[in-house]
């Protein structure tokens, strides 16, 4: 394991394409992805796979909540695989039939479990599919929910509130 990094600036990435092309239009910013690696590092709020030196974490800066995917490469610095963002606010959810995934919840060691997560936006709110873990009750969403469905809502919310 690397030790946990001085201060988010120390951070050094390194994104993949498909990292590069999420930061591009979903506007996410070096900065932004190396705070999120830092508050998970330094706080445990994680995701990971049994095996591999994989991560994935979530992180709300401002009104946005951040998700990157990364794993170390030494010392201070980071593969950045996956980067993405939105506005709308989790309200928890409920867990629906068994299945598992790969992604444990790192506080508590378990695999994260499909679940319907309650999503709010403007006093607008929807259920979508996303993952949770079955004990501390934390939520994710993977990419491709956000993008066909997340930041659609979002964007058309926005405009009707304009
Ligand atoms: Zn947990």
């Amino acid at each position: 394991m690397s030790e946990p990094p001085r201060g988010y600036e120390s951070i050094k990435i390194q994104k993949t394409e498909h990292a590069e092309e999420n930061a591009k239009s979903i506007n996410v910013l070096d900065e932004e992805i190396k705070k999120v690696i830092y508050h998970a590092e330094t706080s445990g709020e994680k995701l990971f796979i049994p095996g591999e030196e994989r991560f994935f974490t979530k992180t709300k800066i401002g009104e946005k909540t951040f998700y990157v995917e990364y794993s170390p490469v030494g010392e201070g610095e980071y593969r950045v695989f996956n980067v993405y963002a939105y506005k709308p606010v989790h309200k928890g959810g409920k867990l629906v039939g068994a299945q598992t995934v790969n992604w444990h919840c790192f506080k508590c060691g378990v695999p994260m479990r499909a679940a319907s997560v309650n999503m709010e936006y403007r006093g607008i709110s929807g259920a979508v599919e996303g993952i949770m873990c079955p004990k501390c009750g934390e939520t994710y969403l993977l990419e491709d929910v956000v993008k066909a469905k997340v930041l659609k809502a979002e964007k058309l919310i926005d405009a009707k509130s304009r």
